[in-house]
Parts: structure tokens; sequence; C-alpha cells
């Protein structure tokens, strides 16, 4: 799976995608992760990229002709390219949107908006969605675009060790522990649960069950 990262601060990217199960995937060959600046896209002498909007209101827009070419040139002459314009008011993204994304395409060119957003016509342009990250205005597309690196990744075949199978092919809970079997706080002893300690493989299945994330629980294969 390649990602095809259209932004104005491609630096923002580089801790978290650098470290970790992210940065082995890449490491590994498993992910690739290339980025596309509208900067360089743009023929203004000052790399000037962002302007007042039509119709008036507060903050900038994005140019369209910018950005177009950087799809243009993600997008290649390759096939199995799904394109992502990130909005708060777009569908929600999630698990179930990862999965289809992995098994569908080779290739996800994410466009990251910054101030107002990006101008409209580029949606025209190209066959793109409209996901959002959810119902809340952030500054900036990048945090989103993370997070689906992050999630749509940990679907790709060999990203994840077997020990880290995903959750919706198991029973998992958000509720885990580890050592020690006691801890102490302000004089007050906290233990872990005794089913998780008692070796009895169907009673832990049975307790896992019944601390399950809901809404995974229903994602489709
Ligand atoms: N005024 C715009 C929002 C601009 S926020 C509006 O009302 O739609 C600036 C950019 O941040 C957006 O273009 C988008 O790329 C990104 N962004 C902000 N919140 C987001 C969210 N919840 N999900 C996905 N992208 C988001």
């Amino acid at each position: 799976m390649t990602f095809h990262i259209i932004t104005l601060f491609p630096e923002m990217f580089d801790s978290y995608i650098k470290r970790s199960i992210l940065g082995r995937a890449i490491e590994d060959k498993k992910i690739k992760i290339k980025f596309y600046n509208p900067r360089d896209f743009t023929k203004d002498r000052n790399r000037r990229i962002d302007r007042k909007p039509y119709g008036g209101g507060p903050g900038m827009v994005i140019e369209a002709m910018p950005v177009i070419k950087a799809i243009e040139k993600a997008k290649g002459g390759k096939k199995k390219v799904k394109i992502i314009f990130l909005s708060p008011s777009g569908a929600q993204f999630d698990n179930n949107y990862a999965k289809k994304a992995t098994k569908n395409y080779s290739d996800i060119i994410i466009i990251c908006g910054r101030y107002e957003g990006v101008d409209a016509r580029v949606k025209k342009a190209f066959k793109m969605e409209d996901v959002s990250m959810g119902n809340y205005v952030l500054t900036g597309g990048e945090l989103p675009a993370m997070a689906i690196i992050d999630c749509v990744s940990r679907q790709v075949e060999g990203v994840l060790g077997d020990f880290n199978s995903l959750e919706d092919s198991r029973v998992s809970s958000p509720d885990v522990y580890t050592r020690p079997e006691v801890i102490e706080h302000k004089g007050k002893k906290y233990r872990v649960p005794k089913v998780l300690l008692s070796g009895d493989h169907k009673k832990i299945e049975e307790w896992k069950k019944n601390h399950k994330y809901p809404k995974l629980q229903n994602v489709k294969n």
C-alpha cells in the first residue's frame, strides 16, 4: 500500500510515521508514504497558494491548480487509486472503510486542507470521497491523514505480528492488564481481575466478550 499525502506541512508527519509499528512497516516495505507539497506546483514567485475566498468570509482558501497538479503527479498512470478529500463534513472514517480500502486499492491519495480548506473544484476534477475524522473541526488535515495511514496500515498483511492480530478477527477488550498483579496508589490496592489469572481460556474469552468494543464487533469481514 502506498499513501500519497498532499500537504503544506510534510514535516509534521515525521516523528509519528518513523517510529514503532509504522516505522517498521516502512522499513519492511509493507507500506510506503510519499509527500507532495502544493507549493511545489505553483508558478507563483513566492510559492504562495492561499487566497481570499470568493463571496467573502474569514480565512484563506488553498488554490485548486497546485493541488490538482499534485494529485496528477501522485496518480501517475496508476489504476487502483483511491482519492480522499479530508473535510469535517465528509463521511465518517471507520475500520470498515480502512478494511475496504486495503482490499480494493494499491494507492491512496489523501488531500490535507488548511485554513478555510481547499478550492472545491478539486473535487470535480477527479473522482474522490469526502472523508471526516469526526464531528469536530481541526486546524488541518494532517492529523486525520495520520490516523488514516495508521488505521489502514494495520489492515495491511504483515504489518501487525500474529501477537497483534486485528481486533475484529478475535475477541478483544479495551480493558487490558499487565504486571504486577497488585498495584498500590494512595493507600488503595488495585488488582487484576481474577479471571485473567485463572488460566481458564474459556472463562477469559467470556470475560473479554463482556468487555468488548461494541462498535468494532460489527465490523464486516
Ligand atoms: N471551514 C471549513 C473547515 C476548515 S478546517 C469547514 O467548515 O468545512 C481546515 C482543514 O482541516 C479542512 O480542509 C480539512 O482538510 C481538515 N479537517 C479539519 N477537521 C477535520 C475533520 N474532522 N476530519 C477531516 N479533516 C478535517
